[in-house]
């Protein structure tokens, strides 16, 4: 990223203290937050704090640095990550956590053909219950890893009787291209004690395990099915590996 003027000593006083430095192998994650977020969840108002983070090739305890390089870095046309966090999230000793990927359609157009809105307002709601935990809304996860676009032509590719998982390899990517490393350093960042996954997805609770979570229960979600999207939660079950326990079918992360 270019490098603009300096910015006014008074911001970097505002902000600095809630910024903090997570290195990784390829440079850094700059966390910032919390920041009180009261959100309208199914018609009550619940406290969460919200973080955001940013990935960057630069590693500096210098924040200035990094805030006089945001103007002329484009960073609308990128995705950044962020995480909602609930309660004593830091030192409770069991703390629900989803990680959650970013679902343009389900999310903010509440299209039925996953269920991703359901369970992302689902896991806000069960955390908000339980009394802690965090929801990580992770931006580079678009159709499991294959952005917007793709996921377009995936959808036009199911419309011609192809799969969830056929679609993305015709396309030619691989079924599921999630990491969750970034997702991971944040979250020891926030908390070191184990976490509860809120997931219906064995191989996801296995790769996030490989990843270094420490994980200690998981708990399913169920919910929404309807005749837009039995098809898409069959393959889940059929071809990716998730549970079918309890009461519903159904799943979609
Ligand atoms: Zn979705």
């Amino acid at each position: 990223m270019p490098m603009n003027q300096n910015p006014d000593p008074q911001v970097l006083s505002h902000v600095q203290e809630k910024i903090k430095l997570i290195t990784t192998d390829e440079g850094a994650i700059y966390l910032v937050g919390p920041i009180k977020l009261p959100v309208n969840l199914l018609g009550e108002t619940v406290e969460f704090k919200w973080y955001c983070w940013l990935n960057c090739d630069e590693v500096t305890a210098d924040f200035e640095r990094i805030i006089a390089k945001l103007s002329s870095a484009n960073l609308a046309e990128l995705q950044q990550s962020s995480v909602l966090v609930h309660g004593d999230f830091h030192d409770a000793d069991h703390a629900l956590i989803r990680f959650h990927s970013i679902c343009h359609t389900g999310d903010i157009f509440g299209s039925r053909r996953c269920d991703c809105g359901y369970q992302l307002k689902q896991s806000m709601k069960h955390i908000a219950e339980h009394g802690n935990g965090a929801v990580f809304y992770l931006a580079n996860h678009e159709g499991r890893g294959i952005g917007l676009f793709s996921k377009a032509l995936a959808y036009i590719l199911q419309e011609n009787g192809y799969d969830t998982v056929d679609a993305n390899l015709r396309l030619g990517f691989v079924d599921d291209s999630r990491d969750y490393g970034d997702a991971i350093k944040v979250l020891k960042a926030l908390r070191t004690k184990p976490v509860t996954l809120i997931t219906n997805n064995p191989r996801k609770l296995d790769a996030l395990r490989k990843a270094g979570l420490d994980v200690e229960d998981r708990v399913q979600l169920w919910g929404d099915v309807s005749e837009y999207n039995e098809k898409y939660l069959k393959t889940k079950i059929e071809r990716s590996g998730h549970l079918n326990e309890g009461e519903g079918f159904c799943n979609n992360d």
